[in-house]
């Protein structure tokens, strides 16, 4: 990975579900050092692709006796503090360093986003392990002249109307908020809570208010929340000598990338698809632009940042010195071919 790099793309494949396994679903991804490769079981047609990282789960780990899935003996399994140390430092590091930067998991629902952003159990993902990071470097900070202020705030993006999930649904305003433009703040969103946080806890707390605040009740969390993008945004200050450094952290957690609302669907369910559709093309063509720019030949590409709420929020932590990397989750499963094919379409336009 090189270490200038703007976009920096991992695929990461997660084993079978128990539905998978009762079905004897066959496997059509295969990883090999940063190689790719996805075969269509019916025709035999094979497509090879490279990204900078690829993290295989697909077999090769057992479970520890907490849950915890471990990589067995020489196996190639990327368990989720292998993902952390490859993605989650660097995103840290960044932080640390004055940039901003942004995480993105892109993929169809059930690939593994959640799971690789948030994680399961003893299985914490990125953010959690990020969060817990954060307070262990400030708590090992040396210079007693140093002081760091974190906030989080937490957003989702539904129907692109921005809500803030620390608001209660009946208090947050119908349309949403709104992303502004000023000299002295650069892009921010208007009115958005921020949640100073001293400790991982407190993080941990935000997100359960959060979580517990989306859009729809809970039955029917998991069908909207594959339909919604949720982003957490880390404000990460620095302050020495009356003078401050800010770094904006964000973790998103993209909506389902299956074509939804493009068969059969109807009203709500066909403006949700193609809403999605829009920013999820939106975010890709911004990521290419972005990518393209890294070649000495594409320098003054114009990066399309209006076209998408998402992209045009994130805009500060998109392009110039901001660091951006993208965690695509696929599919093992043959059934799941066509989807899967078209997530790695998508990561390869970032490279
Ligand atoms: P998504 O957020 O993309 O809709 P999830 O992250 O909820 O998908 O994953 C679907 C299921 O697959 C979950 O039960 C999750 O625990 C499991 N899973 C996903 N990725 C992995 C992985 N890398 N290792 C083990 N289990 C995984």
């Amino acid at each position: 990975m090189a270490a200038g790099e703007a976009v920096v793309v991992g695929v990461r494949v997660r084993p079978f579900n128990d539905r998978e396994n009762n079905l004897n679903a066959v496997v059509c991804i295969d990883m090999e050092g940063p190689t790719t490769r996805i075969r269509n079981i019916d025709t035999g047609d094979e497509k090879t692709f490279t990204f900078d990282e690829s993290f295989w789960s697909h077999d090769g780990f057992e479970d520890d006796g907490t849950g915890y899935l471990r990589p067995l003996p020489n196996s190639k399994y990327a368990d989720q503090r292998y993902v952390f140390d490859t993605f989650g430092q660097r995103v840290l590091d960044n932080a640390w360093n004055g940039f901003h930067c942004c995480l993105f998991a892109y993929g169809q629902t059930g690939a593994g986003k959640s799971y690789s952003m948030v994680g399961y159990g003893n299985n914490k993902g990125i953010v959690p392990i990020s969060c817990e990071e954060i307070f262990r470097r400030i708590g090992q900070e040396k210079d007693p002249q140093k002081r760091y202020e974190v906030t989080v705030s937490m957003i989702e993006i539904y129907n692109e109307a921005i809500q803030d999930l620390l608001i209660d649904v009946e208090l947050r305003p119908k349309k949403g908020l709104e992303v502004r433009e000023s000299k002295a703040l650069g892009i921010y969103i208007d009115g958005v809570i921020k949640r100073p946080v001293e400790s991982y806890e407190a993080i941990e707390t935000t997100i359960e208010e959060a979580t517990n605040h989306r859009t729809v009740g809970s039955t029917l969390m998991n069908a909207t929340s594959s339909r919604a993008h949720t982003v957490q945004i880390i404000e990460f200050k620095a302050v020495k000598d009356g003078s401050a450094t800010v770094s904006m952290i964000n973790l998103v957690d993209l909506a389902g990338s299956e074509k939804a609302g493009q068969t059969g669907a109807t009203g709500d369910r066909l403006k949700e698809g193609s809403m999605i559709n829009k920013s999820l093309s939106a975010l890709g063509n911004v990521i290419e632009k972005l990518a393209d720019r890294g070649s000495e030949k594409k320098k003054n590409v114009l990066i399309p940042y209006r076209d998408s709420k998402l992209t045009r929020l994130l805009q500060n932590a998109l392009g110039g010195s901001s660091k951006t990397i993208m965690i695509c989750a696929l599919s093992p499963a043959s059934s799941n071919h066509e989807e899967t094919l078209s997530t790695l379409r998508y990561a390869d336009r970032a490279k």
